[in-house]
């Protein structure tokens, strides 16, 4: 099997994207003073996949300029150099998003710095991430690219705040780690929750007790950070899981992302609003979360998850078909004499029960059924707010 010549750009892919990033650099570098832009990211680390559109560039600017306007001074010569952005980006720094053809350039304002501790801000450090792989991957890159490619497949690449899974960085320090994708992967498998991995074996005191996550890659470029604080505990098990699978059949299918939707599942379909990509994905995440939490209280939720390729698509496999008809619904304590009369009285008409010290009575529901239940879930308002459209897009027929 070779995976590799499924993953790995071609040198005909790679000469031709080189000819358009050393077209805009240069461009960039002619109008830029005691600046210098250069390639950044995946790109400039030599692990991008084939295929990829997104290339990273870094500015550097000297530090005796202000933080504040490099954002500015960049804007302006991008317009000097006829690099007019498609789009500014406002997080903690201001940058800016250039397309050319098929291909999107994050143009990131930085200030140069030598050590992590001069930096102003997150973005600084990106170089010597940079840096620190090319010095330590020399002969890794296809491993890198390997297990790149593997984690998409499994729906784990990406901290990102609506993924929380693997960035491309913690999967570098991974790799050089365990100096092999095979080596790793076998690793994975025997992960416990709050593994450190650390080049220096330290004591993981020095982390702030916040960026603590299943497991814990110490940054070898700043000590004390946690390079894999982003990465929840469904894809930390998730990823192990698809270790395991994997190491039972090696198969090329493994690294191949693919979208597999279980037969008995109900799939909803969402159109998001507009915005910025890390906003939109938190207010999906937060809609699937809602609706999950909602079916796992009235019908048990066997399995679910969420996808946003072109489309979002949302699934749940349901334990039970149809709601129970009638629901609890619990009122004060039983030696809550006072509280108990108000109750009765409230509702007369009701024949109270009694549950691990607390009253309750059956109430009838409007919706037993998922259908209607649902139309009336995506009429809250807590969904309302956060996608444009929401539907149910397959019901299942043993339904
Ligand atoms: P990919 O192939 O997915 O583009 P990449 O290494 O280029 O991989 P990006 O997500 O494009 O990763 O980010 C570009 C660079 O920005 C990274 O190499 C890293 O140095 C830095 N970076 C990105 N996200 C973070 C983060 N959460 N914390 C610190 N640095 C980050
Ligand atoms: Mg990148």
């Amino acid at each position: 099997m070779n995976i590799l010549e499924n993953i790995k750009p071609s040198g005909k892919e790679k000469e031709k994207l080189d000819k358009i990033v050393n077209n805009i650099l240069n461009k960039l570098n002619s109008n830029l003073i005691a600046a210098k832009a250069i390639p950044g990211g995946s790109y400039a680390k030599d692990t991008w996949l084939k295929g990829d559109h997104d290339i990273d560039v870094f500015v550097l600017f000297n530090k005796k300029y202000d933080e504040k306007n490099i954002s500015d001074v960049l804007w302006k010569a991008l317009k000097k150099s006829f690099l007019r952005p498609k789009k500014k980006i406002h997080g903690s720094r201001t940058y800016y998003k250039i397309k050319k053809g098929k291909y999107i350039f994050e143009i990131v304002p930085v200030i140069e710095i030598n050590n992590p501790e001069e930096a102003l801000n997150i973005m600084d450090i990106s170089p010597l991430h940079v840096d620190w792989v090319n010095e330590n991957a020399k002969d890794l890159k296809d491993e890198i690219r390997k297990i790149k490619a593997f984690c998409k497949a499994a729906h784990c690449y990406g901290a990102e705040s609506y993924i929380k899974g693997f960035s491309g960085y913690v999967l570098e320090i991974l790799t050089i780690f365990y100096g092999s994708f095979d080596n790793l992967v076998k690793s994975a498998v025997k992960w416990k929750k709050k593994d450190i991995i650390d080049f220096k074996k330290r004591n993981i005191k020095i982390l702030n007790k916040s960026k603590i996550s299943p497991l814990i890659v110490i940054d070898p470029v700043q000590k004390e950070r946690n390079a894999a604080a982003a990465l929840s505990l469904e894809k930390f098990n998730l990823f192990k899981e698809y270790c395991k699978e994997y190491l039972k059949n090696k198969d090329e299918k493994f690294f191949i992302k693919e979208i597999k939707i279980p037969e008995d599942a109900i799939v909803i379909e969402v159109k998001p609003v507009k915005g910025r990509e890390d906003i939109v994905g938190s207010k999906l995440l937060k809609v699937y979360d809602y609706i999950k939490e909602k079916l796992d209280g009235d019908f048990g939720v066997k399995e679910s998850f969420w996808y946003w390729n072109k489309k979002v698509l949302l699934w749940y496999v349901l334990k039970e078909k149809e709601l129970k008809q009638f629901k609890k619904h619990y009122g004060p304590s039983i030696e809550d004499e006072k509280n108990i009369e108000r109750f009765k009285e409230k509702w007369k008409n009701y024949k109270v029960y009694e549950e691990n010290g607390y009253v309750y009575i059956n109430i009838k529901r409007k919706d037993t059924e998922i259908k209607p239940y649902l139309k009336s879930l995506f009429k809250d308002d807590y969904i309302k707010e956060k996608v444009k459209k929401i539907k149910i897009k397959t019901f299942p027929k043993s339904l």
